[in-house]
């Protein structure tokens, strides 16, 4: 439970953009990262030479995706600049979890950020937090899920889940960490791990 928690802060602790470019997990721990050396500097396991090409693959892969994800901003900067974008920061913060949801370009238009933005509105309101962070640490409850118990859940019905959780209005006065933590315990046992 305290580890869990522990995991959640960290990954509440990192900014959308830089989990995007986490990528490397040590096969032994699940620790993040940003490097391959000869061993893991939390558990000291030994990478084989198929961990490392993994590794390098993984690598090739990243630089492709951040240019695509370059590419991504610059057309999705341009087509809000063009358009003139009233609502902002919400909506966009919105559209960025609608991307970051379908793991693929995503209209501005499209239904599911208009839904992000309406539960961000929602649990800001029932937790009094600031809509960057709620985004953190939702993606980072879904990334744990996947990262350490290979569970995969979509970012917006874990979402839709961590609001109900807080019932109406939140009268519990409960961390928006907690009912995270707490969906990754159950869903985590419920899948039997
Ligand atoms: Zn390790």
């Amino acid at each position: 439970m305290d580890q869990l928690y522990d995991n959640v802060i960290f990954y509440r602790k990192l900014t959308i953009t830089k989990r995007l470019a986490i990528m490397h997990s040590c096969p032994e721990c699940g620790q993040n990262l940003p490097n391959v050396g000869k061993k893991c500097p939390h558990c000291d396991h030994r990478f084989t030479d198929e961990e490392k090409a993994a590794f390098k693959a993984k690598q090739k892969e990243y630089a492709f995706g951040c240019l695509g994800l370059v590419i991504l901003m610059i057309i999705i900067g341009a087509i809000a600049s063009c358009m003139g974008d009233d609502d902002g920061k919400d909506l966009s913060l919105g559209h960025k979890l609608a991307i970051l949801n379908s793991n693929e370009r995503v209209s501005k238009d499209d239904a599911t950020v208009r839904r992000f933005a309406y539960l961000l509105d929602e649990i800001a309101e029932k937790t009094g937090y600031d809509k960057q962070r709620i985004a953190d640490v939702t993606y980072g409850g879904v990334e744990m899920l996947k990262k350490k118990y290979g569970i995969e859940v979509g970012l917006l019905n874990f979402m839709e889940e961590a609001n109900t959780a807080l019932g109406e209005g939140n009268e519990m006065n409960i961390r928006y960490e907690d009912v995270v933590t707490g969906m990754i315990i159950t869903i985590s046992s419920e899948a039997g791990q």
